[in-house]
């Protein structure tokens, strides 16, 4: 891998100051800052390359039309999926589960079948799928967590059956960093006949992901988690069942043929592209991709494994401080509560020295309630995050105990 110094000087944006101090952006779960590479390749479509794509057939559709089909060949290399018609743009992570709930979700499920997720999941990992019950019938259950943020497997087991016909479950949880034994969950499910999606979201910028050894039959993420644009995300779903997935949002790109006798509708990843798509946030995203090729995968796992530790041991050191989510399998976020200091105060006194991190809870509030907790703080590390800046968010930590006293 590059120096660090080296490739943090590729962020522009981490030359600021915040508040009079130097800048340590330690929020990366909610979004990671964007390498200059990134930031280039949003700039040179407007400047070179701007038209609408798949439509014209003149040469700067072409050029446009090539370079977003190209992305999408980056993304399917970046998740090593089979076939470039499996990875569909949409704005985001929680718009491709709403396109899942949507398109499969409605034209499958019926009363009887059960969707399983977990008590950690993200709100978007939810609510799309009580819309779902609501319309069809089916139900939500949830898989429950250990005090230390791991899954009950135990329990996943018990509710895993022959109704189940969904489990929708993370990767890795935004809030409390654990990584789920996601390979076990889809190979169990399967032996029920159950389909699975993941949401990658908090795992993409970790660790490589491979969908095809994973066998999972969706998985989501967001551009902007992984270095790439805000905007843009994807869908990666089995070319079979996409095939036999109706259209969700129609109109114009989607279609085969339109008459007012009737319409017929394009086949995948096109009949989930409906309108004018996000071009420049594909390029952005794949731009963001090849960033994070350049780096030694094995190198930026230690890093930012090493950053974890340091945190860990620096936080759990200070008395009454209590770090939630204590899964032996953990990446890259850390979140922690302390005596006598509300959460959004601890963010407040750390803002006002440069020290950038999220507080309250996370868009998980199922898992906040089954913690007993109204919130946590939250700081969440990325590969340009340095041992100098865990110290000193040690540091202003302890001072805030050591003042609150
Ligand atoms: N899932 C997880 C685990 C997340 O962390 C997030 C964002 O924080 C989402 C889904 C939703 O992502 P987006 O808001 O980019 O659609």
């Amino acid at each position: 891998m590059r120096e660090l110094t080296e490739l943090r000087a590729e962020f522009p944006i981490l030359r600021q100051r915040a508040n009079g101090y130097p800048l340590i952006y330690l929020d990366n779960a909610a979004t990671t800052q964007k390498p200059e590479t990134v930031i280039n390749a949003v700039n040179d479509y407007y400047r070179e390359a701007n038209a609408n794509v798949h439509r014209a057939s003149h040469f700067l559709s072409a050029r446009a039309t090539h370079a977003f089909e190209d992305a999408r060949d980056t993304v399917r290399r970046f998740l090593n999926a089979g076939h470039t018609d499996e990875i569909i743009w949409t704005r985001g992570a929680t718009e491709a589960i709403n396109l899942v709930a949507h398109s499969w979700g409605l034209s499958t499920l019926k009363s009887g079948d059960e969707i399983l997720i977990s008590a950690m999941e993200h709100h978007a990992n939810i609510v799309p799928w009580q819309q779902v019950c609501q319309f069809t019938g089916a139900s939500l259950k949830v898989i429950p967590i250990h005090t230390s943020g791991e899954l009950d497997m135990e329990a996943f087991r018990q509710l895993l059956g022959s109704q189940t016909r969904l489990v929708s479950i993370c990767q890795v949880s935004n809030a409390i960093g654990t990584v789920n034994p996601v390979s076990d969950i889809i190979r169990e499910a399967h032996t029920v006949g159950a389909r699975v999606l993941i949401d990658g979201s908090q795992a993409v910028a970790h660790f490589p992901v491979d969908v095809h050894a994973l066998d999972c039959d969706f998985y989501v993420f967001s551009g902007h988690k992984v270095y790439g644009p805000t905007g843009i995300g994807v869908l990666y779903g089995k070319r079979d069942l996409l095939q036999t997935m109706p259209p969700w949002q129609t109109g114009g790109e989607m279609i085969e043929r339109v008459s007012f006798e009737g319409t017929t509708f394009n086949s995948p990843p096109f009949r989930f592209e409906a309108g004018t798509p996000n071009v420049v946030g594909a390029l952005g995203l794949a731009a963001a991709i090849d960033f994070l090729n350049q780096c030694d995968h094995d190198q930026l796992q230690a890093h930012e494994k090493s950053l974890l530790e340091q945190a860990t041991e620096g936080l759990n050191a200070i008395p009454g401080l209590q770090i939630i989510g204590t899964a032996p399998q953990k990446t890259s976020v850390i979140s922690f509560v302390m005596e006598g200091l509300h959460n959004q105060d601890i963010g407040t006194l750390l803002d006002q020295q440069g020290i950038a991190v999220r507080t309250g809870h996370h868009c998980t509030m199922p898992l906040m309630s089954a913690l007993n907790l109204s919130g946590t703080v939250r700081a969440s590390i990325a590969l340009y995050n340095t041992e100098a800046e865990i110290q000193a968010l040690i540091e202003a930590v302890a001072a805030l105990q050591k003042d609150s006293l």
